[in-house]
C-alpha cells in the first residue's frame, strides 16, 4: 500500500482483516495524509480548516466516541450590513427558528425552498440523487427556487468552504451528496485534531506494518521501489494524492486540484455564544472564519479562542486581518496571528460529469485508490479505499466470506 491517507488506511485495514499481509508505506512522518495536525504555541492547528461530518456513510468505520468530537452547530452566522444573523438547522436547535426566519435570506418562502432542497438531498434514495439530471451546483440551487439573496449571502460562501470553489461550478450530484451529509449528520472536530482520524485507522494495523518516512519512487511488475530499496508484492495499491498517483501510474487521469489558505488567530475570548462558522461576505476574500475552539475546546491550551479563517486564493495575513476582525465584530488589534497554512492540493475538483466510481483495478497487480477515484472528501477517500480492497481481494481470489465489508449500498446507509 503506497500512502497512509484515509484511502490507503481504509483499504489496508480491510485487507489485513481479510488475512492479507499488508505493508503500508508513506513518505510523511504521520498517518492520515491530508488530515494533519500540528501543535503551535500549545494550540492544535489542522493543516487547513477542515471538519469531520458524521453524516458520511463511512463514518460507520470509525470509533467516533474515541475521537471525542466537539461539535459545531449545523448552520452559520451571516453578516449583512454589519449585523450578524444566525441561520441554524431548526431540528437541532428549535429555539433558533425565529432568528433564522428573520435572517435576510429573501423571506420564509426562500427558507421553505431551502428546506425542500434539504429534505430531498437528505432523504431521497442516493441512487435517485445520482441519476438526477446533472448540472452545476449554481444551476441546481437556482432551479430549486432558493433565490439570489440566500444564494449570495448564505449558500455560496457556505459551499465555497466545502467545495473550495466559489463559482459553484461543482456537479449538482456531488452537491446533493454533500448536502445529504449535512442533513444526516453533525460536524465536529476530534479532541486531538483531525490527524487523529488517520491515527485511529493506522492503530488497527500492526505497528511493524506501517512504514513512515518511506518515499515510493516507482511501482510496477509486482515491485515497489522506494528511497530505501525495492520490495515485491502480489498486489500494489497506489493510495497517494492525485498528482503523485499520476506520476507513479502514467496515463491516470485526475481532476484539477483545489487550494485553500487558512490563517490562524488567537483572541482572548470567543465573541460568540454558540459554535457556528461565520461566513465570508460577498466581495470579500474570506469564505469563512470559525472559532474552532468553540466547537472543540481542546484546540486551545488555556481557554483563549482559536480562530481559523480561510481564503480560496492565496493571501497574506495582512490582507485579511481587518476582514477577520469585521466578521467577528472585534477590533483587529485584538487578533494575535498564530500561523498561516496554504494547501495547494487540498482536494480534486468535482465538476460535471461527476465520475464518482473511477476504475481502481489497473491490471497486472496494480490498483489505485484515493479521493480522486470517488469524491473529494473524507467520505470519498474512505469509500475508495473500501472499494479498492474489494477489488484486490477479488483479484487475489480471496474468499468473499472473509471480507468484512461486502459491497454495500454505501450512500444509502444511514449514519
Ligand atoms: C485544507 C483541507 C480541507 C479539507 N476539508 C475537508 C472537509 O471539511 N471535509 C472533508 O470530507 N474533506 C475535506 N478535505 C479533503 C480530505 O481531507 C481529503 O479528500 C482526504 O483526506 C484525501 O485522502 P486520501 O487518502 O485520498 O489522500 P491523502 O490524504 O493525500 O493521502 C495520500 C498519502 O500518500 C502519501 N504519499 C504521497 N506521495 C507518496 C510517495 N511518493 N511515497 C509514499 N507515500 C506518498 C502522502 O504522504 C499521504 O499520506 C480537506 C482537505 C484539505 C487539505
Amino acid at each position: 500500500m503506497v500512502g497512509a491517507g484515509l484511502a490507503g488506511l481504509s483499504a489496508a485495514t480491510r485487507l489485513a482483516a481479510a488475512g492479507c499481509d499488508v505493508h503500508v508505506l508513506d513518505a510523511a512522518q504521520h498517518p492520515g495524509g491530508r488530515l494533519a495536525t500540528a501543535r503551535v504555541d500549545g494550540f492544535l492547528v489542522d493543516r487547513g480548516f477542515q471538519v469531520f461530518n458524521t453524516g458520511y456513510p463511512r463514518a460507520a468505520d470509525l470509533d467516533l466516541p474515541a475521537l471525542d468530537l466537539g461539535w459545531f452547530w449545523t448552520g452559520a452566522v451571516v453578516r449583512v450590513d454589519g449585523r450578524a444573523h444566525r441561520v441554524v438547522d431548526p431540528r437541532e436547535h428549535p429555539g433558533t427558528v425565529a432568528g433564522t426566519l428573520r435572517a435576510p435570506l429573501g423571506g420564509p418562502h426562500r427558507l421553505a425552498a431551502l428546506g425542500a432542497f434539504s429534505a430531498r438531498a437528505g432523504y431521497a434514495p442516493a441512487s435517485r440523487l445520482l441519476e438526477a439530471r446533472e448540472r452545476t451546483a449554481a444551476e441546481a440551487l437556482r432551479s430549486a427556487g432558493i433565490g439570489e439573496q440566500a444564494l449570495e449571502v448564505f449558500l455560496r460562501p457556505f459551499l465555497a468552504g466545502v467545495l473550495l470553489e466559489d463559482r459553484l461550478e461543482t456537479s449538482s450530484r456531488y452537491l446533493d451528496l454533500v448536502w445529504r451529509s449535512f442533513v444526516r449528520g453533525r460536524v465536529g472536530l476530534p479532541s486531538a485534531g483531525m490527524q487523529a482520524i488517520g491515527e485511529q485507522l493506522a492503530g488497527r494495523l500492526p505497528a511493524d506494518r506501517v512504514h513512515l518516512g518511506v518515499r515510493v519512487t516507482g511501482v510496477g511488475g509486482g515491485a515497489v521501489h522506494t528511497d530505501a530499496g525495492t520490495t515485491t508484492a502480489d498486489a500494489v495499491v497506489v493510495a497517494t494524492d492525485p498528482d503523485t498517483a499520476a506520476v507513479l501510474l502514467p496515463g491516470l487521469e485526475a481532476s484539477a486540484p483545489r487550494q485553500v489558505t487558512t490563517h490562524l488567530h488567537v483572541l482572548a475570548e470567543s465573541p460568540w455564544p454558540s459554535p457556528l462558522i461565520v461566513l465570508g461576505q460577498p466581495g470579500g476574500r474570506l469564505v469563512n472564519s470559525a472559532v474552532v475552539s468553540d466547537a472543540q475546546p481542546a484546540y486551545s491550551p488555556d481557554g483563549r479562542a482559536l480562530v481559523a479563517s480561510s481564503t480560496l486564493a492565496p493571501t497574506r495575513e495582512a490582507d485579511v486581518r481587518e476582514e477577520v476582525a469585521r466578521l467577528h465584530g472585534v477590533p483587529s488589534t485584538e487578533l494575535a496571528h498564530l500561523t498561516t497554512v496554504t494547501v495547494t492540493g487540498a482536494q480534486p475538483a468535482a465538476t460535471p460529469p461527476l465520475q464518482h466510481r473511477r476504475p481502481v483495478d489497473l491490471g497486472e497487480g496494480l490498483f489505485v485508490c484515493g479521493d480522486h477515484r470517488d469524491t473529494p472528501s473524507i467520505q470519498g477517500a474512505m469509500a475508495s479505499g473500501a472499494r479498492t480492497a474489494r477489488a484486490v481481494l477479488r483479484r487475489l481470489g480471496t474468499s468473499s466470506s472473509t471480507v468484512t465489508d461486502p459491497e454495500p449500498a454505501e450512500e444509502d446507509r444511514r449514519p
